[in-house]
């Protein structure tokens, strides 16, 4: 499973992952945390690969 790790994460700016996502599947509220729609996720990892942060994980 896919998800951002929210003490990596700094929720301080438009999470620019959301873009590489094939599927769409990321999604923010304002600076929040972003989530992951587990549904739409096909795990391709581009996701955990762009994140400058290494807050994308799959575990
Ligand atoms: S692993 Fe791929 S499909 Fe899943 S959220 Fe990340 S970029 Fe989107």
């Amino acid at each position: 499973m896919i998800t951002v790790d929210k003490n990596l994460c700094p929720q301080n700016h438009h999470c620019p992952a959301i873009k590489v996502c094939p599927v769409n599947a990321i999604s923010q509220k304002n600076y929040e945390l972003p989530q992951i729609d587990q549904d739409k996720c096909i795990k391709c990892n581009k996701c955990i690969k762009f994140c400058p942060m290494g807050a994308i994980q799959n575990q």
